[in-house]
């Protein structure tokens, strides 16, 4: 105590300060070194209780007047009037809170959580399937094995060896919480904390059920049927009822949510309710029309090309898409884009025939200069006959 400083000079204010000068002082002060916001910091502590200290004395007009009369004397032990300034434990772990209250939400409302001591769901469970394309299209079983906990059939629940009972914690007497009311320089201050002892559950286990350690649940394997209704799209999630985490004090239990994660398609991609893919026709059929075979989610259709059909047409093949979730007979469609496949490895005979096949189009660019350089045999078929034969693999 010797070496105390002078409390005006603490708060950095004249002798003269008025209450509001003081005031807003020590709110500079306690705002800046309040445990709440130097977690862990001694100097910021010692400070803190320093500016306290000073104004705690200072706002209180008759300890003013004695402080000012013999200084910090006034207050040391067996000396001042009213045996000084007690009231405020320094040492005590609680100053945090006093203050939070003090200071409302200047410091985010801490260490004012309440305890919860009612029945409380437990937490949800998350867990990952993964389906193929048409399995998201059409719908799916799944097995899923996850750990599920489960109240101790040992001890049911309760933590606590069979023959013994937890017992009340002495600490917060069963609440759960202990209320800190005290007198401060703004007036009363009530600050709530959840019991550190029983953290918030009002009861202390002395003997440990061995089967569960004392937690009161085990845990097992089980196997979880998960059904994949048609139309999932990646990224969604299902929620299975009461497979999560056991409740608290007769709660129910959480939900298992399952996020279904689709893979890829070789050929299909998907946009909601729409299938897309592309599908290769050769020349002859663009140019002839005809029928198509094209790949769907329900197998092979077929399609009639329409003659002069040209490159990345895109077609709609109605009611081929994905289910709605909602009700699965109503379908979204599957758009193809017909891609004409321009021939590389051309045969000498087929070759031939792509020029008189230009030739017969009026276009006389390339056939003249070549038909010396290359000896096709020559076959009794038809022009088109040729054509048609030479692109369709
Ligand atoms: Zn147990």
């Amino acid at each position: 105590m010797a070496d105390k400083r002078d409390y005006y000079e603490v708060l950095g204010v004249s002798k003269t300060a008025s209450d509001s000068e003081l005031k807003s002082a020590y709110r500079k002060l306690a705002k800046k070194y309040h445990p709440d916001v130097n977690p862990g910091d001694k100097e910021a502590e010692t400070k803190f209780k320093e500016a306290t200290e000073a104004y705690s004395v200072l706002s209180d007009a008759e300890k003013r007047k004695q402080y000012d009369q013999f200084g910090h004397a006034a207050f040391e032990q067996g000396g001042g009037g009213a045996g000084g300034f007690g009231g405020f434990d320094f040492n005590g772990a609680d100053m945090g809170d006093i203050f939070g209250d003090l200071f409302g939400d200047l410091f985010g409302g801490g260490g004012r959580r309440r305890a919860n001591n009612g029945p409380m769901k437990g937490a949800n469970l998350r867990a990952r399937v993964n389906i193929t394309f048409e399995e998201a299209v059409f719908g799916c079983d799944k097995e899923l094995e996850i750990v599920l906990k489960d109240e101790c059939t040992t001890c049911h629940g309760t933590g606590a060896k069979p023959g013994t009972q937890p017992v009340t914690c002495p600490k917060c007497n069963g609440e759960g919480q202990i209320v800190y009311t005290q007198q401060s320089m703004f007036g009363m201050v009530r600050n709530v904390q959840t019991c550190p002892d029983c953290h918030g559950t009002g009861k202390i286990i002395k003997d440990k059920c061995s089967a569960c350690r004392g937690t009161g649940y085990t845990s097992s394997r089980k196997k979880i049927q998960v059904s994949v209704p048609a139309g999932i799209d990646n990224g969604q999630s299902i929620r299975i009822r009461d497979k999560g985490e056991p409740g608290t004090n007769g709660g129910p239990r959480g939900d298992l949510l399952v996020e279904i994660n689709v893979a890829r398609h070789p050929i299909f991609q998907r946009q909601d309710m729409n299938i897309f893919s592309t599908a290769p026709i050769t020349y002859a059929q663009a140019a002839l029309g005809g029928e198509v075979r094209i790949n769907t989610v329900d197998g092979e259709v077929s399609y009639e090309v329409k003659p002069g059909t040209q490159t990345d047409t895109r077609i709609r093949l109605k009611g081929k898409g994905v289910p709605s979730l909602r009700n699965k007979n109503i379908r979204g469609d599957h758009y193809v884009t017909l891609v004409v496949q321009v021939p590389t490895n051309l045969n000498e005979e087929a070759k031939e025939a792509l020029r008189k096949f230009d030739e017969a189009c009026g276009n006389k660019t390339s056939s003249g200069k070549k038909e010396n350089t290359e000896k096709g045999e020559k076959k009794k078929k038809s022009f088109m006959e040729k054509i048609k034969e030479t692109f369709e693999e």
